[in-house]
């Protein structure tokens, strides 16, 4: 589903991204883990290119995605992102908020809109907020929302990063368990978090980076059970 060969990416003279290799499978749930710094969030911006990579390969559903020829507007309809702060448009309400993109970006006729956004409110538990504005909802209830939103474009992989970090510790489990349902459901994803439960439970795969490379990619419960490198190893030991 998504192919990454030797991407390269640098801000300025900081090489960040110094050579991924990555593959990912439909109904594949990677959970990338690493430290602070270590190139997560870029590559996954690389990957919905929200930044565009300086060298290497990324091929979406076995096309080559060339970022000068590309249609990114397309790519982006195909790989949907959440990201650590839910970026909801706050003058609108949770409806508003789904059916924008849908309809200003994919053309698609508001009463279909609408219907499919019920849909999404249902699948994450918020169809009787669809009439609130975001700043009357919880944490855990707008990262909800900004899953709906991610889905309302129909993308065929998901993108998280960090989904939960920025919220209190009480409100993590409701957006761990629509990210459950969702892999349950068969969807690609790609995590980068560190709620190492939903890692072992959900994950396939776990990649771990460091310092712009994989060091490791392994079953979870061989990752966490038996780390192989050092810096793995470290990193395990300052997060549990
Ligand atoms: P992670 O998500 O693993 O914490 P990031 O991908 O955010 O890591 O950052 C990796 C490195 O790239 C960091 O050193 C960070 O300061 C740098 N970096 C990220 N984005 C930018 C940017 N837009 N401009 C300059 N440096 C950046
Ligand atoms: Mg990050």
């Amino acid at each position: 589903m998504i192919q990454v060969n030797t991407l390269v990416k640098s801000f300025g003279s900081v090489n960040v991204l110094k050579g991924i290799n990555l593959n990912v499978q439909e109904k594949e749930v990677v959970v990338l883990l690493g430290a602070s710094g270590s190139g997560k969030s870029t590559l996954l911006r690389c990957l919905n290119f929200l930044e565009i990579y300086d060298d290497g390969e990324i091929y979406i559903f076995g096309e080559k995605r060339d970022p000068h020829k590309s249609n990114l507007n397309q790519i982006r309809q195909e790989v949907g992102m959440v990201f650590q702060h839910f970026n909801l448009f706050p003058h609108k309400t949770v409806l508003e908020n789904v059916i924008e993109a849908p309809i200003h970006v994919k053309k698609i006729k508001k009463k279909t809109a609408i219907d499919t956004a019920y849909d999404l409110l249902d699948k994450v538990g918020l169809r009787d907020k669809a009439h609130e504005y975001p700043g009357m909802l919880s944490g855990g209830q707008k990262q909800r929302v900004a899953i709906a939103r991610a889905l309302a474009m129909a993308p065929r992989v998901m993108l998280f990063d960090e989904p939960t970090s920025a919220l209190d510790p009480e409100l993590v489990g409701e957006v761990l368990q629509v990210m459950k349902q969702l892999a349950k459901e068969g969807m690609t994803m790609i995590v980068v978090t560190h709620e190492m439960g939903f890692a072992r439970e959900v994950a396939d795969r776990v990649v771990f980076m460091s310092d712009g490379k994989i060091l490791e990619e392994a079953h979870p419960e061989q990752f966490f059970v038996n780390p192989q490198t050092e810096r793995a190893q470290q990193f395990l030991r300052s997060i549990l």
